[in-house]
């Protein structure tokens, strides 16, 4: 099935209010507009943040959560369809005050300062990206 040629919709440029949960506010966002196929992409800081890792062995998310101010330098992700409504994946790359960086699986628990993104819709010429159980790696990946 991959890859899929996709055509492009709707550009969504915006900012979320300072102290929205960040991965909420993104969800949100992609639901109340119905995007069930996109690109998405932020920059700006963060009041704390929370972080995880997958354990490939164990098939389970370790969460790091950091009570301190941080630039989001970078969030990076996709939106697709899990339990029919549109769900954002996506990664983040920090950075401490002191110029360390590090990232990881964006999950709740990120308070925004200020972020501004950009989300590009896409339409599927066929059939929709929908998450599925994938017991090889445990996780929720695009049905073949
Ligand atoms: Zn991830």
């Amino acid at each position: 099935m991959f890859p899929v040629s996709v055509n492009r919709g709707r550009t969504l440029i915006g900012r979320l209010a300072k102290g929205e949960d960040l991965l909420d506010a993104l969800n949100r966002i992609c639901q109340e507009e119905n995007i069930r196929l996109g690109k998405i992409q932020a920059i700006g800081a963060l009041i704390k943040a929370s972080v995880g890792y997958y354990h490939q062995d164990t098939q389970k998310y370790s969460q790091l959560t950091f009570n301190e101010h941080l630039e989001l330098i970078s969030l990076q992700g996709n939106i697709s369809v899990k339990d029919n409504q549109p769900f954002v994946h996506a990664h983040v790359a920090l950075m401490k005050q002191d110029g360390q960086m590090f990232g990881g699986h964006l999950m709740p628990g990120c308070q925004v300062f200020a972020c501004e993104y950009i989300i590009n819709e896409f339409l599927p010429e066929e059939a929709e990206f929908i998450r599925q159980y994938d017991p090889e790696t445990g996780l929720f990946l695009w049905a073949e």
